[in-house]
């Protein structure tokens, strides 16, 4: 049996990563807040602790998958969290999007208990959790990466380190920069396509078959057709990863003018009550908010 690995945060992506080291044969155990998200993980074979404090004495590596720099703020340091007890030696893989200098501000927390920690947000959505196929991007020391790296494997089809803490964090918004702006792009093609006549589902087809298209526009094609419900990256995830990345460009003193279009658009989705929608959700709204009649189709 491989030695306990802790995991905390079983939302879309968590569920996912945690249900496959389970299968690879890891020794989990799993912490989310919200008790009855565990119920799965418990059936597969983890074990459930109740509050985060409880981990560090039973793992040596532990994983966060949670949801902003609050969530990490809470978990590692409120009043139950995970550096309320000694950490000496343990190795903290923080999975989450924050923002970089979250992620180095946890790292010196970590650090003044002895503890080391690396950030590691991961490129790809719910399926690729699930199925151990997301891309690692690694900020730290190459002897955390290396301690780390046997159970990134077990998650990733890639691992890349980026640099120093904080490093990873800023790669991820380095990525999700083009990935928001894409999406308010694709809203505005179709409904100019739409004005003009033509049918969402060719649209879609054609622009991903040619320069225009987008490995992430693949998956997603048949969620815009059919107005799907499902969600593997919501709306207030995708206006919490740009405020980010328009907050990095003001400290950079890097104009973002696409990118602060696309958040105004983002915004205006959530205000209309689709902030739990998947973010390709924007395309519909668009549509909608120019009055077309596709949503009728
Ligand atoms: P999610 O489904 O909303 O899950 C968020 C997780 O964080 C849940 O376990 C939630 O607990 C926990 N959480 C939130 N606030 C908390 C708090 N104050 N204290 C303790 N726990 C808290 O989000 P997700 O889609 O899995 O995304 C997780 C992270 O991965 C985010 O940083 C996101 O930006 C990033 N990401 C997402 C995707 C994607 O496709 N979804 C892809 C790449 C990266 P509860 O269950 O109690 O709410």
């Amino acid at each position: 049996m491989f030695p306990q690995i802790g995991f905390l945060g079983l939302g879309k992506m968590g569920s996912g990563m945690a249900a496959r080291l389970v299968e690879a044969g890891h020794n989990v155990i799993v912490w989310n807040r919200t008790r009855a998200k565990c119920d799965p993980l418990h059936e597969l074979g983890a074990t459930v602790a109740t509050v985060p404090r409880e981990i560090p004495a039973r793992t040596e590596i532990i994983i966060s998958m949670l949801y902003d720099d609050y969530s990490v703020e809470e978990v590692f340091n409120g009043p139950d969290g995970l550096l309320s007890v000694p950490v000496e030696g343990r190795l903290f893989i923080e999975m989450s999007t924050l923002r970089p200098e979250k992620a180095k501000a946890i790292a010196r927390s970590c650090g003044e208990q002895g503890a080391e920690f690396i950030d590691v947000p991961v490129s790809g959505t719910v399926g690729p959790a699930r199925s151990g196929k997301l891309m690692a991007l690694v900020g730290g020391s190459e002897s955390n990466l290396e301690r780390a790296r046997p159970i990134l494997e077990d998650m990733t089809r890639r691992i890349v380190h980026a640099g120093p803490v904080g490093s990873g964090s800023l790669l991820k918004l380095v990525l999700n920069l083009p990935l928001a702006v894409y999406w308010q792009s694709l809203a505005e093609a179709i409904a100019m396509g739409h004005a003009g006549g033509l049918e969402i589902e060719t649209m879609l087809n054609v622009i991903n078959d040619s320069g225009g298209g987008l490995s992430a526009l693949s998956h997603k094609i048949s969620m815009i057709v059919e107005n799907s419900e499902n969600v593997a990256f919501d709306m207030k995830t995708m206006i919490k990863d740009s405020q980010n990345i328009l907050a990095k460009g003001a400290e950079y003193d890097i104009p973002m003018p696409a990118m602060s279009v696309a958040l105004d658009s983002y915004n205006a989705a959530h205000s209309a009550g689709l902030g739990d929608a998947d973010a390709v959700a924007i395309v519909r709204f668009l549509l909608e908010s120019v009055g077309s009649s596709l949503l009728e189709d």
